[in-house]
């Protein structure tokens, strides 16, 4: 499953040919949203805004395209008007005058008016996305410490969409290994220190994933290694993947186990649980 910075760079993608264009030509798969190819088409293409799964599509004739790729839609972006063969259902086309971007097969497609959006199901559910500009490691901090995270293992809270849109699976292992927090605790065990160190971490490992292209090392770091011949993907992870090797900040080899029926990373000496630090 894809996590925040890759759907994030997918998205930049598409942006990169809708983004202050026009949609000259706007079709929909689904019958019931027909009636909004008028209001769209002809109008400016904003921006398009991720939040976790979720890709909005921001029009300034005041609508937004609300889609969810679930498990099985796809985005693709073609020279305009030359749209491939696939046997794929066609559910949106937006055209502008070089481009189409086009999305096949997902069907939890909505039309909104801008100023509603918030009201959708599913963006009332999640948390703010991982990669949102406006998101300050003070707001991660409270939520870590509010009534409904503060008391769950971290484990838990940090695959939980409620909590932070676009945290995953290894942005989880990531995270909390650079933060130096066991998976196992909780944010009220935690010390004031330890939760603003994890709140930043949280925000610097997500953005460096997105820019550094799925890489949680530090970018120097990760450029030594390859430079040494290590391949991307031995390369790009602190403990994600690593089961049994030396972990690389002491040598401690890294563990493997499941947590939420999900594999995660740990290094016992870096990631200490409270009984280990004798309190
Ligand atoms: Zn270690």
């Amino acid at each position: 499953m894809p996590e925040g910075p890759e759907i994030r760079r997918a998205a930049d993608k598409i942006e990169a040919v809708l983004k202050d264009r026009v949609a000259e030509k706007v079709e929909f798969g689904l019958q019931p949203l027909k009636k909004y190819v008028k209001p769209l088409k002809g109008s400016n293409i904003l921006a398009l805004e991720t939040r976790g799964k979720a890709l909005l599509t921001h029009f300034d004739s005041g609508f937004t395209i609300y889609s969810h790729n679930q498990l099985y839609g796809v985005w693709r972006v073609v020279k305009r008007d030359k749209l491939p063969k696939t046997n794929r259902q066609l559910r949106l086309a937006i055209h502008t005058d070089n481009h189409s971007a086009l999305l096949y097969s997902a069907s939890d497609i909505s039309v909104w008016k801008t100023q509603n959006i918030e009201e959708h199901p599913f963006l009332q559910r999640i948390g703010p996305d991982i990669l949102n500009p406006d998101l300050s490691w003070r707001t991660v901090a409270e939520r870590l410490q509010s009534k409904a995270f503060s008391g769950r293992a971290l484990n838990s809270v940090y695959l939980d969409q409620a909590f932070l849109a676009g945290l995953g699976n290894y942005l989880r292992s990531e995270i909390l290994f650079i933060a130096g927090i066991n998976p196992a605790q909780k944010a009220r065990d935690l010390s004031k220190g330890q939760v603003g160190k994890l709140a930043r971490t949280t925000l610097e490992v997500s953005q460096r994933s997105y820019a550094l292209e799925g890489v949680t090392l530090p970018e120097r770091q990760y450029r030594t290694l390859k430079n040494q011949g290590v391949t991307y993907g031995k390369a790009r992870f602190f403990v994600f993947g690593r089961a049994r090797q030396p972990c690389r900040v002491c040598k401690t080899k890294i563990q493997r186990s499941t947590a939420n029926s999900r594999r995660i990373y740990t290094c016992a000496t870096c990631q200490p649980t409270e009984s280990s630090l004798g309190n």
